[in-house]
């Protein structure tokens, strides 16, 4: 094993020139490393790592998260922070608009609410998919900060209003009343949100899922085209980094009572959807179902309650956009039309599965918060149900969406949803209703 600086030991295992020379590949390390070397990160970098123990019960026996791409003998992860954006940091540094040596300057970052710590952080097995520290770390982990060690918040709590039309809506239609505390007159509602990054113990995953430690890691390292070759080469790292996106938390009422199992909690975990969210597409009901959980949430925290929704980075079923409107045009282009009994087989013909949002890492960001029950969760999803349930939180009740709130075009997948075993107060649609075309057209 190397003890020092690269690891040019063994280039040659992974194809790749020696640290002194470009092996003719024209390899451009010399541009970018500081001194031509290429930054191996498949072996050891040296000693002083400091030793991550996950679910350790306080956060000096846990240890921080270092995944510092500046003093490789310092890291004690697979990766690096900020997930996906890991590569438009990258480009920026090769673009030589930002230093590789740049420390984040934490003055004033520190969260605007404490969360936590609660007991489900050092369960084992609780919290598998993001650190539960990462938002205290220049507090808790002050003095390996003053030490030199390069350690990163991944997760930040802050304070916003939001101003949605159809909360506006709501006001005017009189659902909702203005209250100068949760929802002022203007009709912005006042919460508390968190952006949170993903941090992967290998082992929990794996358990999550089922599967071996060793075949995820190896799955992992080939699926990416070998991006991470740690992750079969150190199997004394525990802890991965994954270039994907994370979970923003939006909170209305106060976060301490989120843990509170008497004070009623109004929750909805949604998976992202660019089209509806953002853009309004009519052909799903995410937006309409994504604002009358925070109209509930309001509500509920007007109630004297608190209200919950977990935003979750898994664009199109965690299929990707591409795939999503390549499904879209196979449905609508279906001989018979876009009907409810060919949804899913749409989806599984081109993308080979008809889901890949996988919710079994979702409740981590409940048990993060403290959450131990949920009076009114806002879902039909019988996954995510399944998943928080499972993993020891109490559902009282599930808040389907309004029939009025359900585009005419969207109506092909709630459907179909609901026929897959979706909740429902009302009928599940039989066959001879899921064979009629509701979807539209695409035009001629
Ligand atoms: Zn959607």
């Amino acid at each position: 094993m190397p003890t020092s600086g690269y690891a040019g030991a063994f280039p040659q295992a992974w194809g790749l020139p020696g640290p002194t020379e470009d092996g003719g590949t024209g390899m451009a390390a010399e541009s970018t490393a500081p001194n031509g070397h290429i930054r191996l990160t498949s072996h050891r970098g040296g000693v002083g790592a400091p030793p991550l123990t996950w679910a350790a019960p306080t956060a000096a026996a846990r240890g921080p998260v270092v995944g510092t791409t500046t003093s490789r003998a310092h890291r004690n992860v697979i990766g690096t922070h900020s997930g996906s954006y890991s590569v438009y940091r990258a480009l920026a540094v090769a673009a030589g608009a930002l230093s590789r040596e740049h420390r984040a300057d934490l003055t004033n970052t520190a969260p605007t609410d404490d969360i936590g710590p609660y007991p489900s952080w050092h369960e084992p097995g609780a919290i598998v998919s993001l650190d539960p520290w990462g938002a205290q770390v220049a507090d808790v982990f002050a003095e390996h900060l003053s030490a030199g060690y390069d350690i990163r918040p991944t997760i930040a709590v802050t304070k916003a209003h939001v101003i949605l039309p159809e909360i506006s809506e709501a006001i005017s239609s009189g659902r909702l009343r203005p209250d100068g505390k949760v929802l002022l007159d203007g009709g912005a509602a006042l919460v508390t949100k968190a952006a949170v990054e993903p941090v992967w113990h290998l082992p929990g995953v794996a358990a999550r899922f089922g599967c071996s430690e060793t075949d995820l890691r190896r799955v992992l390292f080939e699926e990416t085209g070998g991006m991470y070759p740690e992750l079969v080469t150190r199997s004394d790292l525990e802890v991965f980094l994954p270039p994907i996106g994370g979970q923003t938390v939006y909170l209305f009422g106060s976060p301490r009572d989120l843990s509170d199992p008497s004070v009623e909690l109004t929750a909805r975990v949604h998976d992202e959807c660019n089209g509806s969210d953002v853009f309004g597409s009519d052909i799903c009901t995410c937006r309409p179902y994504l604002t009358h959980a925070i109209e509930e949430c309001i509500q509920g925290a007007q109630r004297g309650g608190v209200g919950l929704v977990a935003y979750s980075r898994k664009e199109g079923r965690a299929l990707g956009e591409v795939t999503k409107f390549l499904v879209y045009n196979a449905r609508k282009r279906q001989s018979g039309g876009d009907s409810a009994d060919q949804y899913f087989a749409r989806t599984e013909c081109v993308a080979g599965v008809q889901d890949m949002r996988f919710q079994e890492l979702m409740p981590d960001v409940l048990h993060w918060l403290g959450v131990r029950r949920i009076h009114r969760l806002v879902s039909m999803s019988n996954m995510k149900y399944d998943a928080i349930t499972g993993s020891g939180i109490t559902v009282d009740e599930r808040v389907n969406i309004p029939d009025e709130l359900i585009p005419p075009d969207a109506r092909v997948e709630i459907d179909a949803k609901t026929a897959a075993g979706y909740f429902t107060p009302g009928a599940v649609p039989d066959a001879v209703e899921l064979k009629k075309a509701k979807g539209r057209g695409l035009p001629a």
